[in-house]
């Protein structure tokens, strides 16, 4: 396939926007070449600036749970978008997604919406410190949960990716209140609290992370980080940005059985316009202004536009009770089509997998943290990733990514990046 259209446009971006791109791992830095340039997308595919054809395994980072341009999604913006874009002022549909969205996730009473993930972590850490009245919070190396200044302490995804865990730009002030964990290890978690009796708000988590690849949760380790949170009066932050409502109709907290008691989602809920939210049961939730003392606002939170996309979004996973067992096979599916022939042609690897959420890591041991994944061999996915690209595969540029596959993708779709995958393999 050729990409000179793409590689020109690249070039243009490159004058007046930093490195081409408004979101740093769209670049390809991690893996070399220019950015393939979108111009329109329908279900399973893109369609780029040359006329190329793809089979889209990003799905913009998780929100195209559905498939791109989902046509539910669709007419509800374009039917609201006639009515107004954006009102400051309150909204049914705001009730409606927020009474649909508390229905279908467990242990929430009050969610409140704002317009991406980042400030969804940002405010529940916020609102955890309000709360609890204490200013430190445990965060995992590798896990990323946007790029406010506490969370870029060896931040996973584009942080680590481009090498810069730990921004500058971060003062030192705010750098100490983040302690840091390793994922998977509770003894971790256990010494770290200790040795900040009385000083720790919260533990934020991805509950299985896909900023360093997917990390499943090792049994009992969710649970464990339960325990010490509720003998220590520290809240639990489950960051389900990518996992809210693609693991479950109520993400991780239903499909582990594990009560979170601050939520934060982002992706999925708005159907792919610019949606975050944060939700916590009545007690937690009544601490932000303006009923209580902790401050959080948006001029386009809310806006009629998300919503109606975040509505359309949720009433169809919400109404669709095979959804999830479609999702979980198809991606069992391509899981062992690619392990067949990965080991077919004798490639050093481990997958890992939650629901449809899935990663190819070139690694020799099991990835269960951020040390391990890292150990995977990253020239091996260069030429994995660029294999598979030559061939009409889309998956993310970079090996701290998970692939996000749709309801859209055909069993036709997965044979055939499977036959992708047993040709690049011959050449890694
Ligand atoms: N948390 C997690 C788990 C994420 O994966 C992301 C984005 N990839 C974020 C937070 C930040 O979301 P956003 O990019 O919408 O700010």
């Amino acid at each position: 396939m050729i990409y000179k259209r793409s590689s020109d446009l690249f070039i243009e971006a490159e004058q007046v926007i930093p490195g081409g791109v408004n979101s740093p791992v769209r670049a390809f830095k991690a893996v070399g070449g220019t950015p393939i340039f979108v111009k329109e997308a329908k279900g399973a595919y893109l369609y780029d600036e040359d006329g190329n054809k793809l089979i889209d395994y990003i799905n913009s980072w998780g929100p195209m749970l559905l498939g791109h341009a989902f046509e539910p999604v669709v007419n509800a913006v374009i039917d609201k978008a006639k009515k107004g874009t954006s009102f400051g002022m309150p909204t049914e549909i705001e009730t409606e997604i927020a009474k649909l969205a508390v229905s279908m996730v467990p242990n929430i009473d009050k969610i409140r919406f704002v317009n991406s993930g980042t400030e969804a972590c940002m405010s529940a850490v916020r609102l955890a410190r309000g709360f609890t009245g204490k200013d430190k919070i445990i965060k995992f190396a590798g896990c990323y949960h946007g790029h406010s200044d506490s969370f870029l302490i060896q931040a996973g995804s584009g942080a680590v990716t481009f090498g810069t865990p730990n921004s500058p730009g971060v003062t030192e002030g705010t750098a100490k209140d983040t302690l840091l964990a390793r994922y998977n290890d509770l003894q971790n978690v256990a010494e770290l609290i200790e040795a900040n009796t009385n000083e720790v708000a919260c533990i934020i988590i991805e509950p299985v992370a896909g900023n360093m690849g997917c990390i499943p949760p090792l049994e009992g380790f969710l649970e464990g980080l339960r325990g010490l949170c509720d003998t220590n009066d520290i809240l639990l932050i489950f960051d389900e940005v990518m996992t809210g409502f693609r693991l479950a109709k109520g993400g991780a907290q239903e499909l582990f059985d594990i009560k979170s008691d601050i939520v934060c989602f982002g992706k999925v809920i708005g159907g792919g316009l610019p949606v975050g939210a944060f939700a916590a049961r009545d007690e937690i939730m009544n601490y932000l202004a303006p009923i209580g003392p902790v401050y959080q606002a948006g001029t386009l939170s809310g806006n009629p536009l998300a919503m109606a996309a975040g509505l359309a979004m949720l009433k169809t996973i919400d109404s669709d009770s095979e959804l999830f067992k479609r999702l979980e096979e198809k991606t069992a599916y391509l899981h062992n089509g690619l392990s067949k022939v990965l080991t077919e042609n004798n490639i050093t690897h481990t997958i890992n997998r939650v629901g449809s959420m899935i990663s190819v890591h070139f690694a020799e041991e099991k990835v269960v943290d951020f040390e391990t994944s890292a150990k995977g061999n990253n020239e091996t996915f260069k030429k994995f990733f660029h294999g598979l690209l030559k061939q009409g595969i889309y998956i993310a540029p970079s090996a701290f990514e998970t692939w996000f596959i749709t309801d859209a993708l055909t069993y036709k779709d997965l044979d055939e990046t499977i036959k992708v995958v047993d040709v690049v393999s011959k050449n890694l």
